[in-house]
């Protein structure tokens, strides 16, 4: 059933688009079934939860932590983390670049930006951003490689405005890697698009699309 879902969600995909599977809230059976199926990318947003699937399952998974983090509980992922999508301020990528020199690794981020226009969502606005990436202590983090940009648009049924947070993002992702990134051909993600919208997520361009209730139904 939910390997059905997988490979019907896979056939809408536009080529290049990655897969996250968002595996949050459901049981590390459902994650090994996918997983005997061929996909390897699966997200989790809570660390503890995610530590404790780490632990039981594969270990050639990629873990993608796409919620907001904590800065104190950066130290429990960063030995295998294989890319933090919630990056939302320069102090949790300090913290992030710390943890990371420890286990001697250089960690993959997304720089989440807040598109949205509801208030509880996380991010960094655009010129947050830009003071963090323009600053000297930004140049000097050795342990953080970003991949580029993430964001979530409004929950709402209006998909003009959809289409339009997705634009803002896109935007953002050319100017900053114009700009900060421009000789870093690892900067080339665009995370964005869920269930609901990730059909209009890649008609804007998103590199990764993070799919969770159509593949494993709802929570
Ligand atoms: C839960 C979650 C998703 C997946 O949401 P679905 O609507 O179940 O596909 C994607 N991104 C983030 C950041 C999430 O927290």
């Amino acid at each position: 059933m939910i390997t059905d879902n997988l490979f019907q969600v896979k056939k809408t995909l536009v080529e290049g688009v990655e897969l996250i599977a968002v595996s949050k809230t459901k049981p590390a059976s459902d994650i090994q079934t996918l997983y005997d199926a061929g996909q390897r990318a699966f997200g989790e947003n809570k660390v503890q939860e995610l530590v404790d699937k780490y632990e039981v399952l594969p270990k050639d998974i990629q873990w993608h932590l796409i919620g907001h983090l904590q800065t104190n509980k950066v130290k429990y992922i960063a030995p295998f983390v294989h890319l933090i999508h919630g990056v939302d301020s320069f102090k949790l990528l300090k913290e992030i670049n710390k943890e990371a020199a420890k286990c001697q690794r250089i960690i993959p981020c997304l720089l989440q930006f807040h598109i949205a226009q509801e208030e509880t969502k996380f991010g960094f606005s655009f010129e947050e951003a830009q003071e963090m990436l323009e600053s000297n202590e930004f140049v000097e983090l050795q342990h953080v490689n970003i991949h580029g940009v993430m964001g979530m648009a409004s929950f709402t049924e209006d998909t003009q405005l959809i289409h339009e947070e997705f634009q803002t993002l896109h935007n953002y992702f050319q100017l900053i890697k114009s700009h900060y990134f421009k000789f870093n051909p690892d900067f080339k993600e665009l995370s964005m698009g869920m269930s609901g919208d990730y059909q209009i997520a890649m008609e804007e361009g998103s590199t990764m699309v993070r799919v969770g209730s159509t593949i494993f139904g709802s929570r």
